[in-house]
């Protein structure tokens, strides 16, 4: 088989799929590639322990998409505040301050992936959904790329998307170079059955052994990241659940009481990656495949819807006759912009905070400061929700 497309997108985790939903509604005959088929849990299965805390910027990439419309409510969790706590110093945002509803949405990883596959079903005929396949290579040819599939198919494109994920395969055959941190940190994720039910309220602490939260889910449980050095989280998730239980209330005194069950917990390791360049020829990076940053301020995926929308505006008005070396330049300034600074700043407040009384103090400061300066709480919460004048056109219109 040999076909032509305008755009193919390598990855359809959340990040790919949006993107190609958003570059299909722009008349763009799109294919996405992806080794595996997404499913969608069961209604009434269990809250996967993979979760994201959507900001209202993401959750509008999202809705423009056509995705966020097929994510079911009941498996959403919405915060209309958030808390964050540091050495006896605290900080308080609330939505209805700064003119907005929520402060973000809690939605495991599957849900929103098998929302944003199911968008791009009903656009049949614009998008050629290939799964599963994987991109196995691809070369130049004029004006175009070829790309080898590994099921032996062979396609071709103008425009070639790595969404592949944090170990992008494309991104390394295209020889881009990555910058890597190991925290040597992993992060514990379980969700928890607290005395009170959590009722929207994302709370984080930044403990001595790192960042601790409480994310809300839509049964009133929390959803708990707690990033630690790699042998303590494994430590804290082979041991008993009532013994995890106790270490865990000794680190939390959030409004929901204490801890009183919790389901499976697993660890994952943390590692910061920067791409050095996002753009090579013809092929683009996107999402994990671009950089990886610190979970603590729940901006990963975020970033990558970011990619997503900023990705479809530079080429709003290009034709897939024409070189894009321009409009992927733009692309390219703009998200090594965006994605450095937001992973910069997240590194370094992980690395002031953890296993270091003073910096946690420092911290507590900053909170105090911040607290009282208002156009800085503004700033702050514009950026982090992705709704500042940096963010995409796309993140900044509620539909
Ligand atoms: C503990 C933890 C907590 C987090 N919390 C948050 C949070 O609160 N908010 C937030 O925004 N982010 C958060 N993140 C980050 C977020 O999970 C990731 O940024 C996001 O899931 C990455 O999505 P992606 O689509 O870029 O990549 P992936 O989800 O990795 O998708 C890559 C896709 O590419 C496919 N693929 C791979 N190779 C090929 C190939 N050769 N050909 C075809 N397909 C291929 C894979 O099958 C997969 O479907 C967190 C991360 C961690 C570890």
């Amino acid at each position: 088989m040999s076909k032509d497309f305008d755009i193919v997108v390598a990855g359809g985790g959340v990040a790919g799929a949006v993107t190609a939903a958003l570059l299909a509604r722009q008349g763009r005959r799109v294919a996405l590639v992806d080794r595996k088929r997404p499913r969608a849990p069961e209604a009434d299965a269990e809250f996967d322990p993979r979760v994201v805390a959507i900001s209202p910027g993401a959750r509008n990439v999202l809705s423009a998409a056509g995705a966020w419309q097929h994510v079911p409510e009941e498996r959403v969790g919405p915060y209309a505040r958030m808390a964050v706590q540091a050495d006896g110093g605290h900080v308080e945002f609330a939505a209805s301050q700064h003119g907005l509803e929520q402060l973000g949405w809690i939605v495991e990883i599957p849900t929103l992936q098998a929302a944003a596959w199911q968008s791009l079903a009903s656009q049949t005929g614009v998008v050629d959904i290939m799964a599963p396949a994987g991109v196995e290579s691809f070369e130049p040819r004029t004006n175009r790329l070829g790309v080898e599939l590994d099921n032996g198919d062979h396609i071709r494109t103008r425009l070639l998307i790595a969404a592949d994920g944090a170990r992008s395969r494309l991104r390394e055959q295209a020889g881009i170079e990555v910058d890597q941190w190991h925290y040597n940190q992993h992060a514990l994720v379980t969700h928890v059955t607290t005395e009170r039910p959590n009722s929207g309220i994302a709370w984080q602490r930044f403990t001595e052994h790192g960042p601790l939260a409480l994310l809300p889910l839509a049964d009133g449980r929390s959803s708990i990241v707690w990033s630690q050095p790699t042998d303590r989280a494994q430590a804290l998730r082979e041991m008993d659940e009532a013994d995890f239980l106790e270490e865990l209330n000794a680190h939390q005194d959030s409004p929901f009481g204490q801890a009183t069950a919790c389901i499976h917990r697993y660890t994952l390791p943390l590692v910061r990656r920067q791409a050095r360049q996002l753009v090579a020829g013809r092929l683009a990076l996107l999402g994990d495949a671009a950089r990886t940053v610190h979970p603590l301020a729940g901006q990963g995926l975020n970033l990558g819807l970011m990619d997503a929308a900023a990705l479809a505006e530079v080429l709003e008005a290009w034709r897939p006759e024409d070189d894009p070396a321009d409009a992927l330049a733009r692309y390219e300034r703009w998200r090594l912009s965006a994605g450095t600074l937001i992973a910069g700043g997240i590194h370094a407040i992980n690395e002031i905070t953890t296993g270091n009384p003073l910096g946690r103090r420092a911290a507590a400061l900053g909170f105090g400061a911040a607290s009282a300066l208002w156009p800085l709480r503004q700033l702050f919460v514009e950026r982090a929700c992705g709704l500042d004048s940096d963010s995409p056109r796309l993140a900044r219109t509620t539909p």
